[in-house]
């Protein structure tokens, strides 16, 4: 296969009707990938399909919320059962966040951050690792975020489930290299989805966030997905345990 190739290749990319995860269902589609992917919400799963059956996309659906341990073991038989016991590529997109101060946060707050960023991306691993090692050539890439690096107003609780994703890259890069799974991180700064779309419709707050951005605007989920679908390819094949800065220069952004 060649370099800039993934023709013939499966992959799950999980929360893929909206934003990020849309743009890298329909990046891996476009290069020959067979795709499965997922949300809470059927509906929008079953309008998304019908677009990407009409694009002529090799794309299956579940309908599953992350955060609950069973639905991510169902999921992932699912998988199992669409590809022959074997994927190369697990995208861990699904993501949300809560803006509040610290001392605001409650425990509900807490554990619904950690359950739907942080732990349903660290099961997924645990439960698609014989897949991904019976592949012979697994990828696994994060969509992470600039507040796992810096601190920037996100809020502490996204900010440390980001960390933590960037911290668990490097550690399954190293535990399961022998396994022929390389893993990376995409850590993307303000990007235009359903996500953030409240936030950017307010001027005041984009001049804020553009203002500290040296290419001076903020992303597109296109933007986001050409690296990620970079990383799986034979091309990367050298590249394991690094996040990657999606963000105009942001985070090397001193005083400009
Ligand atoms: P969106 O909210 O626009 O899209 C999220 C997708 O995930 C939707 O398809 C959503 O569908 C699905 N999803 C959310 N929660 C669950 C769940 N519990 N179970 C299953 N599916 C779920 O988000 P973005 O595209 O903006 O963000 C994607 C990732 O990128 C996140 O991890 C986010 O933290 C990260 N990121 C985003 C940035 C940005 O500026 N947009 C910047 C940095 C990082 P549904 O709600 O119907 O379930």
């Amino acid at each position: 296969p060649g370099r800039w190739s993934l023709h013939g290749k499966t992959a799950l990319v999980t929360g893929g009707t909206r934003g990020i995860g849309r743009a890298v269902v329909e990046e891996l589609a476009a290069l020959g990938v067979a795709v499965h992917t997922c949300s809470r919400k059927e509906a929008e799963l079953g309008e998304r399909l019908k677009e990407w059956e009409a694009r002529g996309f090799r794309v299956t659906t579940s309908v599953c919320d992350l955060s609950v341990r069973e639905q991510r073991e169902r999921l992932i038989a699912d998988v199992a059962e669409r590809f022959g016991g074997k994927l190369n590529i697990l995208v861990n997109n699904v993501g949300t966040n809560i803006r509040k101060p610290t001392t605001e946060f409650s425990a509900e707050d807490y554990s619904f951050l950690m359950a739907t960023n942080l732990e349903s991306a660290y099961h997924l691993c645990q439960l698609a690792h014989p897949l991904l090692k019976a592949s012979g050539l697994g990828s696994i890439v994060f969509i992470s975020s600039v507040c796992g690096l810096v601190a920037v107003f996100s809020g502490t609780l996204y900010a440390m489930t980001k960390g933590a994703i960037n911290q668990l890259t490097k550690n399954l890069a190293c535990e399961w290299a022998k396994d022929g799974i390389r893993t990376n991180s995409v850590a993307p700064w303000y990007i235009t989805t359903s996500l953030t779309e409240g936030l950017l419709a307010n001027k005041e707050f984009e001049a804020s966030v553009v203002s500290r951005t040296p290419l001076g605007r903020v992303g597109e989920p296109g933007e986001v997905s050409s690296l990620v679908a970079f990383l799986c390819m034979p091309g990367s094949t050298y590249i394991t345990g690094q996040t990657i800065s999606v963000d105009g220069g942001m985070t090397v952004n001193g005083l400009y």
